[in-house]
């Protein structure tokens, strides 16, 4: 790492520690992070993070931007969620699709924070088959309407820019979809749904149904080429992805550093239980994969640096770390397993024993909970395995992270080298 990413890393980690983690509990409950935390992110520079100086960011180079990022998911899930669809999908959009016109109206007042962004590709009949989108746009005199909804928006609730994506009507596949620009008060636009507290670990993240009747955009609110809309949508998913990833290590290592803190503490036949092989056997292996995950992020994050292709390395990052994530996070031994509690509340909800929370929507739903209402699969339930980390040897990734390089990765702005004032 340069000086300026140890920089940004350190102000991402002390910031994180001192303003998201004595808050984050009480924020998950409710369901909502408050404006004024993202104020203060606003005013480091954190929302805007890979944008250009000129367009009022603070021009990070990626490799910055994804330890930034990572600290940020180590404190909390939904508050990256957050700043990851405003930066790597809202602004970078704009960055590389974006007239100059419509950089400097929406672009730069999303850089500095003052707006929030959302980005509109799922629909409910298309989600991983995106190219199914039904949402259309027809040009009218001097606007465009559209017709349509959208699905799992993340920040849809609190976007002043919903960034839309909608098919001139008669195409299909991948072709005549383009990308539009609907401002929140745009007639005809609805949030219809948002969920906040029914999700697991993102429960301060809005993630939002929108609804688009007869809305009327003006006409130079199209976002790049008319048609060229799947092809921008693939590019910036891919954008996306890596914060994704990088997210996913921040997950692994709070699990961890949460585990290693309670097998200090929690003592079994007279000694911590950190002293038993088995156990320190199961932080090695996740240091270790957390670490891997790490590099995988950086890598794809260094040649997006380069100006190389990095889909490949992206996705590999990003299935590797959410993997590791979903291992780390749910599987280890102890009360801070999300698996073990989820099991102790489902089992609390199928033997009818008071719960004091309310019963989620889909626990609530006999229909899907109709084979697991059955008592004979309650045990079969407790008795799934636990997650086991794979057996591969500490040493084995210590080599392979000698063979990358250690490279200079490029420099960060003005503005980060004088982070260290504002802490
Ligand atoms: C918390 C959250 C936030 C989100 N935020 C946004 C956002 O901001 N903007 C946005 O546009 N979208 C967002 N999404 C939507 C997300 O991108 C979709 O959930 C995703 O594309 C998958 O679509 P789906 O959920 O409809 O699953 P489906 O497409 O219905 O897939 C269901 C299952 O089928 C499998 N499957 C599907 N196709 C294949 C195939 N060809 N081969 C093998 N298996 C397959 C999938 O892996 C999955 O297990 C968000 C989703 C979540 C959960």
């Amino acid at each position: 790492m340069t000086e300026e990413q140890r920089l940004v890393q350190e102000t991402a980690r002390d910031f994180v520690d001192r303003e998201l983690i004595p808050h984050v509990r009480e924020w998950e409950a409710k369901g909502e992070v408050p404006k004024s935390f993202y104020r203060k992110m606003a005013d480091l520079g954190f929302l805007g993070a890979p944008v250009p100086e000129k367009y009022g960011g603070a021009g990070m180079d990626y490799v910055s931007f994804m330890l930034l990022v990572e600290e940020l998911s180590r404190g909390s899930s939904s508050v990256r969620t957050t700043v990851s669809v405003q930066t790597s999908l809202s602004e970078t959009s704009l960055m590389w699709f974006g007239s100059e016109a419509q950089k400097a109206a929406w672009l730069v007042p999303l850089a500095k924070g003052q707006k929030f962004g959302a980005w509109a590709l799922t629909e409910p009949e298309a989600g991983s088959d995106a190219g199914n989108l039904q949402t259309t746009a027809r040009p009218e005199k001097d606007e465009w309407v559209l017709n349509g909804q959208k699905r799992f928006i993340s920040n849809g609730s609190i976007a002043d820019f919903v960034q839309v994506y909608a098919r001139e009507p008669g195409t299909k596949g991948h072709d005549g979809i383009s990308l539009f620009m609907v401002p929140k008060e745009a007639p005809g636009f609805k949030v219809t749904h948002v969920e906040t507290t029914t999700k697991l670990g993102l429960r301060a993240s809005p993630t939002a149904d929108l609804a688009f009747e007869n809305c009327r955009i003006p006409k130079d609110h199209l976002i790049g080429k008319k048609g060229d809309g799947w092809n921008q949508a693939m590019r910036t998913l891919n954008s996306g992805r890596i914060g994704i990833a990088a997210g996913a290590v921040g997950v692994a290592r709070a699990a961890l550093e949460a585990a290693s803190k309670y097998v200090k503490e929690r003592k079994a036949f007279g000694r911590p239980i950190g002293d038993f092989q088995l156990v320190r056997e199961m932080i090695a292996q996740s240091a270790m994969e957390i670490d891997a995950a790490r590099l995988l992020t950086l890598r794809a994050a260094y040649m997006r640096d380069l100006g190389q292709d990095n889909t490949l390395e992206v996705s590999m990052a990003k299935l590797f770390g959410a993997d590791g994530a979903a291992g780390h996070g749910l599987g280890h031994p102890g009360p801070w397993g999300v698996r073990v509690q989820r099991r102790i509340r489902r089992r609390a909800v199928l033997s009818r024993c008071a719960d004091p929370r309310p019963l989620r929507r889909h626990e609530r739903n006999p229909e899907t909970h109709h084979r697991r209402a059955d008592p004979r699969t309650i045990g079969e339930e407790m008795r799934a395995p636990a997650w086991r980390p794979r057996r591969e040897t500490v040493s084995s990734a210590r080599s392979s992270a000698a063979r990358l390089p250690r490279a200079s990765f490029a420099k960060t702005s003005r503005r980060s080298r004088s982070w260290t004032s504002s802490r």
